[in-house]
């Protein structure tokens, strides 16, 4: 599934000077993501639980990258896994893969852009009202932004594979029109490189903070899943 013809994002310049501290900085999503967004957000919360299932894919794709890539080059690097969290006093879900992992560049690229072929299609697909099925959102190129389903904001925490020379980098948006990317200082990602997603659950979509949920959205739409998917308790 490769992505074509991404436009890179144009720095909001303005937004960096007057509010970011210095070490964070802000960026517009294209055109078509603030779209999607908007759609996803405003017209198609009758299916929300499709966040997870989408998540949860895009880790396990991730996954089978990094092993690909280590197959390739004769390197160990461990079984790539998913570990998954809610934490309900904090109003947090968590979604960690010790898969490839993302470098700053495509932090900003895969996450702020998307091929306009995929969009318009999607946009179609759904009809102006977005009365379409929001179960085929994933067959679009697009399934990352439907966190926005049920996050009011989500951090994208990463580290990369490909560059080992790669810091952890935080990917961070309220929806809206901009995002922002700095150098992380949390915990570092199980097993040196992957993705952790935290996504701040709204008001409305708290019943995803129970884990007993989690555990019934993994089982209806994530049954197939290649790679072994844990609670939190089993990442220490
Ligand atoms: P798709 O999965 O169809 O490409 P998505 O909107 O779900 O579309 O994801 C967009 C892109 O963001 C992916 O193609 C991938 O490059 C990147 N991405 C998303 N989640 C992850 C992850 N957990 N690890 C690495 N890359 C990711
Ligand atoms: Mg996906």
């Amino acid at each position: 599934n490769v992505r074509r013809c991404r436009i890179a994002p144009r720095m909001a310049a303005e937004a960096a000077t007057e509010q970011a501290p210095s070490s964070s900085e802000t960026f517009e999503f294209q055109a078509e993501v603030s779209r999607v967004m908007h759609l996803i957000i405003n017209s198609l919360y009758s299916n929300k639980e499709v966040f997870l299932r989408e998540l949860v894919s895009n880790a396990s794709d991730a996954c089978d990258k990094k092993r690909f890539l280590s197959l390739s080059s004769g390197s160990e690097s461990g079984a790539p896994a998913i570990y998954l969290k809610a934490d309900k006093e904090a109003g947090v879900i968590t979604v960690e893969d010790s898969g490839v992992g993302m470098t700053r560049q495509e932090l900003i690229t895969n996450l702020g852009s998307i091929a306009t072929s995929g969009t318009s299609k999607f946009l179609d697909a759904l009809g102006d009202n977005g009365s379409g099925d929001m179960s085929l959102i994933g067959q679009f190129g697009v399934g990352f932004y439907s966190a926005y389903l049920v996050a009011d904001s989500v951090s994208v925490i990463s580290k990369s594979y490909t560059d080992p020379n790669a810091k952890q980098y935080r990917w961070e948006s309220s929806a809206e029109n901009s995002f922002t990317i700095s150098e992380d200082d949390s915990e570092p990602i199980k097993g040196g490189s992957g993705t952790r997603i935290v996504l701040h659950i709204k008001d409305g979509c708290k019943e995803f903070l129970e884990n007993f949920r989690l555990v019934e959205l993994m089982k209806r739409y994530s049954e197939f899943i290649q790679f072994p998917v844990f609670g939190w308790e089993s990442r220490t």
